[in-house]
């Protein structure tokens, strides 16, 4: 009777949103009439303060035939950190919880995939028990794939710890990185973090394969590699762009986009660092008094932390004298929204992948400000590899200074270079948008997949 039923995917994602909304848009696509898939998501409960409780409110605009398995949190006090080695933890103490919910999900239908992200890798033991092909969804780009499948090799053949390394350069790479570019895990190889990262590395290596979070067109030499047709490689699909595509109509927007409705068409910088990141007091600071100096206008999301909000940290009478031009909000929006407004022309980000992929299908070029994990790769990757960004420099202190930021603003928005990397993006999103049509590399990819399992 099995045969009959229609064929399940099961998610497996950690809670950190830049895991959860790509995931969730892979199961809008399996959902679609022409994948026709059931799909569960399994994931933990999110907990979201009240200032942010639209975060997870995507969810409930998914299609009927996804539902969503919230895993009991088990008091997990890790499900509040998005810190790599907390959300590793937290994955792997939810493993009996997976095996149980995936037996339930198998005695009533026809279990064909189990895809998870990459911290939750160890699921691959669970997939394995139950006779499911195992999937890892990486939700970011082929370079830093590629730097984790190389990783184990990395750690045999040095000693050299990565940030004194002058240069790493892996086969395929449109430009090079400092290990100082790596993220936190990597720069303490006698550190907890490090060896958990390996174990990821060495967990990932055992999947049946790998989708990422890119396409083709965007780092063509090193698909060639990752996806040549090779028994000895570990599968590699490039299956992105995912963004949301769907807006929800729930999330409150504090107003943000009838005032994008009254700025000139192209005029406004986008100011944001994801769903976790925070500035330092001295950082915010500069970063206030550099969109003020830049004088071109401005809307700036600043999240809260520690329950307490960053605006009070903001330069006296800051908002009042910048209000002809400039919005800062505190809550949670759908940033899909602000970027594919019209008067949206620059993006100052974190470089979260699904940041950075976002802006490119709205056609904003970026600023570059990494903060944590992988995002400074993804930093020279934009705007070294690819031209579709510019990075201020960080100063002595680690603090980007004021004119440094109003420069880099006034350039971005008004100069030559921001015209060029205008440009470019232009170009990328259409790449970006045929990759997933159905003559695309996305597309085909996705089929690719699809075919490689039995539906
Ligand atoms: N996001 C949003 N509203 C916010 C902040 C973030 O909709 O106020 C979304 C953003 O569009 C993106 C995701 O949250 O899809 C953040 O993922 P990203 O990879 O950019 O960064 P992370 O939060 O994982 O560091």
């Amino acid at each position: 009777a099995h045969e009959t039923m229609q064929p399940r995917v099961v998610l497996f994602a950690s809670p950190g949103m830049g895991h959860l909304i790509p995931m969730s848009e892979l199961a809008r696509l399996l959902a679609s009439p022409r994948h026709n898939c059931a799909i569960t998501i399994i994931t933990k409960a999110l907990t979201v303060s009240s200032s942010e409780k639209d975060k997870g409110s995507f969810l409930s605009s998914l299609p009927s035939s996804v539902t969503v398995d919230f895993l009991p949190t088990n008091h997990d006090h890790s499900i509040n950190s998005f810190k790599v080695n907390d959300v590793f933890l937290s994955a792997l103490n939810s493993l009996p919880d997976l095996r149980e919910a995936l037996r339930s999900l198998q005695s009533l239908s026809r279990v064909v995939a189990l895809i998870t992200d990459f911290l939750s890798v160890d699921a691959v033991a669970v997939a394995r028990e139950f006779g499911v092909p195992f999937f890892v969804f990486f939700p970011t780009n082929l370079m830093a794939l590629s730097f984790l499948l190389n990783v184990t090799r990395i750690d045999h053949e040095t000693t050299t710890e990565f940030p004194d390394m002058p240069v790493i350069q892996l086969p395929g790479w449109c430009v090079a990185i400092h290990g100082t570019d790596l993220g936190e895990s990597f720069q303490d190889r006698k550190s907890e973090a490090y060896r958990m990262s390996l174990h990821m590395a060495k967990q990932i290596s055992k999947a049946d394969g790998i989708l990422s979070n890119s396409f083709c067109e965007l780092e063509p030499a090193l698909a060639n590699i990752l996806k040549e047709d090779d028994p000895s490689h570990l599968p590699v699909y490039t299956i992105g762009p995912l963004v949301r595509s769907i807006s929800d109509q729930q999330v409150n927007m504090s107003g943000c986009l009838e005032w994008l409705d009254h700025q000139p068409s192209g005029s406004v910088l986008f100011v944001s660092f994801g769903s976790e990141g925070t500035l330092s007091s001295e950082q915010l600071v500069e970063l206030a008094w550099g969109l003020e100096l830049s004088r071109q206008h401005f809307l700036w999301v600043i999240r809260s932390r520690n329950g307490s909000s960053d605006t009070t940290i903001l330069p006296e009478g800051f908002i009042e004298r910048n209000k002809e031009v400039g919005l800062v909000v505190q809550s949670w929006v759908q940033q899909i929204e602000i970027l594919g407004h019209i008067s949206t022309g620059g993006f100052l980000t974190h470089c979260g992948w699904n940041s950075v992929m976002e802006s490119i299908m709205s056609g904003v070029p970026m600023i570059t400000w990494p903060l944590y994990a992988e995002q400074r790769i993804n930093a020279k990757l934009l705007v070294n590899g690819i031209g579709v960004a510019f990075r201020p420099e960080v100063q002595d202190g680690g603090v980007v200074h004021r004119d440094t930021i109003a420069a880099a603003v006034k350039e971005l928005m008004q100069g030559e270079g921001g015209r060029d990397a205008r440009k470019k993006v232009l170009e990328l999103k259409t790449a970006g948008g045929k990759a997933l049509s159905e003559v695309g590399s996305s597309f085909k990819d996705f089929a690719k997949w699809k075919s490689s399992i039995v539906m």
